[in-house]
């Protein structure tokens, strides 16, 4: 078998979360959930005659996107007329920019799972409008709803420099991430409001040119997308070995069957009869407005994982961990410095996300508050409970939602750090296994730590474990 690298390029449809559709006035509403054709009007329903106008949020936003992704930004941006016939599509032509396009040669670094990270070229960031949805019924026939009928549509379009499925699934993700930070989508793959359709093609190892590429389509999922790639670059490496010429074409991806099959032979943008939109004038888009949302960008991922790193001394995985989402990172910031931010960052990442876990719920629907977690890490800082009964405390703030403090005060669960108490039940201890303490004596060292466990035991959990080594060693000797 021939050694063949993989050419990947990415184009990411996102819609953009504004109040009103990019060309009218209708409301853009969850296309799941809302009645069919309940946010339509004349101009998104493509009625002859009506004039389109252009929503400025949503040029912000993708404004926003843009830069994020480190674009030029044109100045001087015009709309286009893509047309094809489609039921979900009333016009007949979808407004899209395609000769001058928002931003252009961006480029974002995406980490990989070595540990590296790799820069990927992003050709172009364009406005555009959705088109409406088709449901085929099973009997026949087929339904059709223009609620999302000229939502706005953001299209991203990588350069071909993705080399794997795993790298075409960081690229993805990170987009995601970004837009989220950036308010102006949610990711969800499932609802369709974030598309990814990887371009996929193989070369024999070596060869600068590149090979004919396949498009690949209904990825509903990340983990679809790396599936389908994968099957993809396997499928055309058969091809090639079997002496035959992979076709340009656009592929379904079978969820159930996990295969592609070949859905449309690719047209080409000849095909599209692209012209300039005669009912748009030419959009200019002026320095002082770049700048200004230059500046209302929030911090962006890396950025922030850099700052966690340098101000906080976290490493790289746990900002990464905390950053993955704004909220999460929020509420990290948020939490009173009571303890060391390494000691903050481990009690969100393994004990608060096992509980968000298990109740299957999002940061943003948990009753323990920062503040409330900061209270906590303070006892412990003062020694008040040991770490064993914080994550107890923890447990039942999380379902209760009452403050640490309350929890150990009506459970008694303060720590035993009194000498004379603890002296007490290690000499208990000791009493009930006079064995084990004849074979500490004669040297068997390691029995100390069974003895530390026994007294934790004997407390339920609430001695203090310095002290207790402290006073048991004194009393051992004793027995010498
Ligand atoms: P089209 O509309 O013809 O699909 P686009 O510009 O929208 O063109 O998208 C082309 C995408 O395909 C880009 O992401 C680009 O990087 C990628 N691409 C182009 N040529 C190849 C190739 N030979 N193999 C893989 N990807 C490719
Ligand atoms: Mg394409
Ligand atoms: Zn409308």
């Amino acid at each position: 078998m021939t050694q063949y690298e993989p050419v990947i390029g990415l184009e990411i449809h996102a819609e953009l979360m504004t109040n009103s559709k990019m060309f009218c006035s209708c409301k853009v509403v969850d296309s799941v959930t809302a009645p069919p054709n309940t946010a339509v009007c004349p101009v998104c329903l493509g009625m002859p005659g009506m004039l389109p106008v252009i929503n400025r949020k949503a040029v912000e936003y993708a404004l926003r996107v843009a830069l994020a992704l480190n674009c030029q930004i044109q100045a001087h941006n015009i709309f286009a007329r893509k047309n094809y016939f489609y039921p979900d599509l009333p016009k007949a032509y979808q407004i899209s920019q395609y000769e001058l396009p928002l931003g252009v040669n961006g480029w974002l670094d995406v980490e990989l799972e070595d540990g590296t990270s790799k820069r990927i070229g992003i050709r172009r960031v364009h406005m555009e409008e959705d088109t409406g949805k088709l449901t085929h019924l099973e009997g026949g026939g087929s339904l059709v709803d223009y609620n999302r009928s000229g939502v706005p549509l953001l299209e991203i379009v990588s350069e071909p420099d993705i080399r794997s499925g795993e790298e075409a699934r960081a690229y993805a993700m990170k987009i995601r991430q970004i837009l989220r930070y950036l308010g102006v989508n949610a990711g969800d793959l499932e609802k369709g409001v974030f598309r990814v359709e990887p371009n996929i093609s193989i070369r024999p190892m070596g060869s600068t040119e590149f090979g004919t590429r396949t498009e690949l389509k209904n990825l509903n999922s990340f983990k679809s997308l790396a599936d389908g790639t994968a099957f993809e670059l396997a499928r055309q490496a058969e091809v090639l070995d079997g002496g035959g010429q992979v076709v340009q074409e656009t592929r379904g991806w079978h969820d159930t069957k996990r295969i592609t099959f070949s859905q449309r032979v690719k047209e080409e943008a000849e095909d599209y009869r692209y012209f300039p939109e005669p009912d748009l004038p030419p959009l200019h888009i002026s320095d002082a407005w770049v700048a200004q949302v230059r500046a209302s960008l929030p911090e962006l991922p890396d950025a922030k994982v850099a700052r966690y790193q340098t101000d906080y001394g976290l490493s790289e995985y746990d900002a990464r961990v905390l950053t993955e989402e704004q909220a999460v990172a929020n509420w990290f910031e948020a939490v009173p410095p009571t303890a060391p931010p390494k000691t903050i960052a481990n009690w969100i990442i393994n004990d608060l996300f096992r509980l968000m876990n298990e109740h299957k719920q999002a940061i943003d629907d948990i009753q323990v508050t920062p503040v409330m977690l900061g209270e906590l890490l303070e006892l412990v800082q003062k020694q008040t409970i040991n770490n064993s009964t914080a994550v107890d405390v923890l447990n039942e703030m999380f379902v209760s939602g009452q403050m640490a403090k309350t929890i150990v005060e009506a459970k008694g669960l303060a720590q035993i750090s009194d000498e004379s108490a603890l002296a007490g039940l290690i000499e208990q201890v000791l009493d009930e296994n006079p064995d084990s303490v004849a074979q500490y004596l004669a040297g068997k060292d390691k029995l100390r730590g069974w003895f530390v466990g026994q007294v934790m035991k004997a407390s339920r959990g609430k001695a203090n474990p310095g002290l207790v080594n402290k006073v048991l060693v004194q009393a051992l000797e004793k027995r010498r």
